[in-house]
């Protein structure tokens, strides 16, 4: 069996409000069922590795938003292969901007995304801070932290991540969140999101082992602490 490899993609620059604890939750998660694993991190000018098994991209500020925009080009098309060959990624906030068609921060102007995602975002003079609530039908209730001011919309075909039910989510009027795409995932919730979702993170798992072409087990984890937390989560205003 060789180790799972994850990928996290310009952690210097795309990992804020917790993000890397995503990287914690996949590989503690694998850990725990006795699943090998190792994360390879690759900032700007190194090639995505071609063993990749899984992808994940954080949330940064506007000015990291540009050198990583620039560098994510000539990754772009890699990304893409990786994703319709059914790997699986997670983008959070300023990645999962920078992984749509383009991004319009009010500071730097026009970044060029990846288009992966049917999705346009542009900076507002409205931060949209908070706990967020989100509905999804795939994954059931999903909690999180939101930190933007980048209001992001659909173009042509999407399947939203799901349906807001506090918070702000892709934009403060539609009420809708994130994107599905193949077994990719881009979503507004820092938090970090995989702890507090473990169904995500299993999920993802799940599609890396897949990815891996490795036959192994995916042993039920209790989630008792994680149950907890959500919960209590759950109460707050
Ligand atoms: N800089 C982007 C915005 O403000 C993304 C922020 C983030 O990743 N938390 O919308």
């Amino acid at each position: 069996m060789r180790p799972i490899k994850i990928v996290h993609l310009y952690p210097e620059r795309m990992s804020i409000y917790g993000d890397y604890g995503n990287i914690i939750a996949l590989s503690k998660r694998m850990e725990w069922r006795g699943i090998k694993n190792i994360v390879e991190n690759i900032e700007a000018g190194v090639s995505i590795p071609k063993d990749a098994d899984l992808l994940f991209i954080g949330g940064g500020q506007d000015k990291g938003q540009v050198i990583v925009a620039e560098d994510l080009a000539s990754k772009a098309k890699q990304i893409k292969d990786f994703v319709e060959a059914g790997g699986p990624l997670l983008a959070v906030c300023g990645g999962y901007q920078l992984l749509g068609e383009y991004f319009i921060s009010s500071e730097y102007g026009q970044l060029q995304g990846t288009g992966l995602f049917n999705v346009v975002s542009k900076g507002t003079s409205t931060r949209m801070i908070g706990n967020i609530v989100v509905h999804s039908e795939k994954f059931g209730e999903l909690i999180g932290f939101e930190n933007h001011s980048g209001s992001t919309e659909y173009i042509g075909k999407a399947q939203p991540l799901g349906v807001v039910k506090r918070g702000y989510g892709n934009n403060p009027d539609d009420k809708l969140e994130g994107i599905i795409y193949r077994n990719a995932i881009g979503t507004y919730m820092h938090g970090s999101f995989l702890p507090k979702n473990p169904r995500v993170c299993d999920w993802l798992i799940a599609k890396a082992i897949a990815k891996s072409s490795q036959s192994i087990q995916l042993k039920t984890l209790s989630n008792t602490l994680e149950n907890r937390a959500r919960a209590s989560a759950l109460k707050r205003p």
